[in-house]
């Protein structure tokens, strides 16, 4: 495995003009230490695990030092935030080193996000705290080993550099990796500066290094938003079939690769709550679970509008028009696979009654849908373990009656469907509870072992650790008061 001196760089965003971006070197801080790490995004690089250990690789990763064939700059973008357009956003903390080209013909951006002011920091200070960091670092690479596109994190590096929000607390940097950052709000900052022209070389851009197949097509524009369109249905099929809820929809948090970028105040379901809204300063619950998929509608929106400049308000409009069935069917097809019930027409109304009977019962959706992969559908089965978790029994069992049959005539195998079925129903998830524990050794005692065990544990969120089994269970009645919200 190749050592860090032998990264190769090969900068495509860079090439751009500099119209789609600033030049800036990251703010060194004072005496990195290094918080956690990913081996399996380390690999992405090519890096050997060792190379970690490293003091060139950690201050490499603090922004204090540069390599070889980095080209750092801060990306220029807008976005509609909470509905509404903000001209001018930008990455105000995040700075791109370069592009690593692996041994796999892979290109991974490296961006140090939380890496000093840059000029798009607006009144910001350019930093990330430890806390919010952390949170960053575990949901992205829970997420990965849950099978849901995301940009990945590498690393956390520490300073006792301090760092102001509601109290003092000190900061950190998380190294992100992506094929690239490229939002909604890229394209959106030129179209409403009335420049036609960036917008056509940042498409031409996107097509020619992540949908090269479009190029040859008739109308590569169209092609592109009807493919951008397609990775945000499945994407948003994803988040809601595991009962992921992201907090801060912007058009600028969309990436462009269909990947969950820029984790917040995100925040997985616990009990089945249609409308949890997890971001704390969200108060109208524009962003709450169930309205994801159409949030996400709006957002390609907004895109398909920077490019009706080269295309047309109808070409644009159909491009990204089968989106909702696409979500739906997506999504459909997902839950079938959760549920083990072969698509077809007596799904729909078993899935729907379930859930709306979550709900009403408020029971936990991940622990639900894992005792469910041992339901036993032979007739008269009771199922206590999945039964205990509703209080109306029974309206529990005359939905289990009707899966049972549903089953039974499907032909399903018990213990066939219950292997397939755990292997998509995960046992552990990031609850806030658990990252919270984490944050609090971490930033109170300086003890990193709990955010490694959560990496470790959330590497592999489908297979029973029973060394673990606490992780599995519900909050605690003290993660009611947890509170998170936007950037920090
Ligand atoms: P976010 O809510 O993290 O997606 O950030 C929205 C915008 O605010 C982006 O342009 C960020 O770069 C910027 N931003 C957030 N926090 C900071 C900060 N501490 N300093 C500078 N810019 C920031
Ligand atoms: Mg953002």
């Amino acid at each position: 495995m190749p050592k860090l001196e032998s990264l190769a760089f090969d900068n495509g965003f860079a090439r751009l003009p500099e119209i789609f971006y600033s030049r800036v070197c990251p703010t060194p801080v004072p005496d990195p230490y290094l918080v956690c790490h990913s081996p399996q995004a380390l690999a992405l690089l090519d890096l050997d695990d060792s190379e970690i250990a490293r003091p060139e690789l950690i201050r490499t990763l603090a922004g204090n030092q540069s390599l070889p064939g980095m080209d750092a700059l801060a990306a220029l973008y807008a976005g509609h935030q909470f509905g509404h357009y903000v001209p001018q956003l930008g990455d105000g903390r995040a700075i791109l080193l370069g592009e690593v080209k692996n041994a796999a013909g892979e290109g991974w951006e490296v961006q140090l996000k939380g890496a000093g002011r840059t000029p798009y920091s607006r009144g910001g200070d350019g930093r990330a705290v430890l806390r919010s960091s952390i949170r960053e670092f575990l949901c992205s690479e829970a997420m990965h080993a849950l099978g849901i596109p995301t940009t990945r994190a590498l690393a956390i590096v520490g300073s006792d550099h301090p760092v102001y929000r509601e109290e003092v607390e000190t900061a950190a940097l998380v190294t992100r990796l992506a094929p690239s950052f490229v939002r909604f709000g890229s394209f959106e900052v030129f179209y409403y500066r009335n420049q036609v022209e960036p917008i056509r070389q940042l498409a031409d851009y996107v097509i020619a290094r992540y949908y090269p197949e479009l190029a040859a097509r008739a109308e590569p524009h169209a092609e592109l938003l009807r493919e951008i369109a397609r990775r945000t249905a499945e994407l948003m099929a994803q988040w809601q079939a595991v009962g992921f809820s992201h907090g801060v929809m912007n058009t600028d948090n969309m990436s462009i690769l269909g990947l969950t970028l820029d984790y917040g105040p995100f925040g997985f379901l616990d009990a089945f709550d249609p409308g949890f809204v997890c971001n704390h300063s969200d108060s109208g619950g524009r962003y709450a679970f169930d309205q994801q998929p159409d949030v996400a509608a709006w957002n390609l929106t907004k895109l398909a509008q920077t490019l009706v400049p080269l295309l047309s308000v109808e070409t644009a409009s159909a491009a990204i028009g089968d989106y909702p069935r696409q979500f739906g069917q997506a999504y459909l097809a997902r839950m079938a696979e959760k549920f083990g019930l072969a698509a077809g027409e007596g799904l729909l109304p078993i899935l729907t009654d379930a859930l709306q009977l979550l709900a009403q019962n408020r029971v936990d959706y991940t622990i639900f849908l894992r005792r469910l992969c041992d339901f036993d559908s032979s007739p008269g089965a009771v199922n206590p373990p999945l039964r205990d978790l509703f209080l109306d029994r029974a309206a529990f069992d005359a939905w289990a009656a009707r899966y049972a049959a549903a089953l039974r005539q499907q032909g399903s195998v018990d213990a066939e469907r219950g292997q397939a079925m755990r292997r998509v129903n995960p046992k552990y998830i990031l609850r806030n509870h658990l990252a919270e524990v984490a944050i609090r050794r971490a930033v109170d005692e300086r003890d990193y072992s709990e955010v490694n065990r959560l990496h470790a544990l959330l590497s592999r969120p489908h297979d029973e650790q029973p060394e673990c089994e606490a992780y599995a269970a519900e909050p605690p009645d003290w993660a009611k008061q947890i509170e998170v919200s936007c950037s920090s």
